[in-house]
């Protein structure tokens, strides 16, 4: 997956403004912030979207979750809420093809 964007980044082989890492999932900055507070939380592993999840990555997609739960109040939007979305192929308006979960919020979201 060698022109991977996600990929690269994973890697450290494109720099980016990363948020936290750990062995499985890097987490870092969407370079086009749709809110004050906007992370992608991303598997190491290439998986391309939700469509190609296999049994084997529940704990992965599990893990996920709890990180956004804990980096939403880690930024201070838990408590007013946030968004925490799967964009899955060009119709659901996905344009990365390396599966990453958005988080989204502390203003500058279309409802507030
Ligand atoms: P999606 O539409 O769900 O595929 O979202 C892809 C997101 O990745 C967009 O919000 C982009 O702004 C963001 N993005 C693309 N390339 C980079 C990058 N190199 N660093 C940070 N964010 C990126
Ligand atoms: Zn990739």
């Amino acid at each position: 997956m060698e022109e991977c964007i996600f990929c690269k980044i994973a890697n450290h082989q494109q720099k980016t403004d990363i948020v936290f890492e750990n062995e499985q999932i890097i987490v870092f900055k969407d370079m086009h912030p749709q809110a004050k507070v906007h992370l992608l939380i991303v598997p190491k592993k290439h998986i391309e979207s939700i469509n190609y999840l296999e049994e084997e990555d529940r704990e992965l997609i599990n893990q996920m979750i709890f990180l956004a739960k804990s980096l939403a109040k880690k930024q201070g939007i838990a408590v007013k809420g946030y968004r925490l979305f799967f964009n899955v192929g060009r119709g659901g308006g996905q344009i990365i093809d390396h599966l990453h979960l958005h988080l989204m919020g502390g203003g500058g979201l279309s409802d507030g």
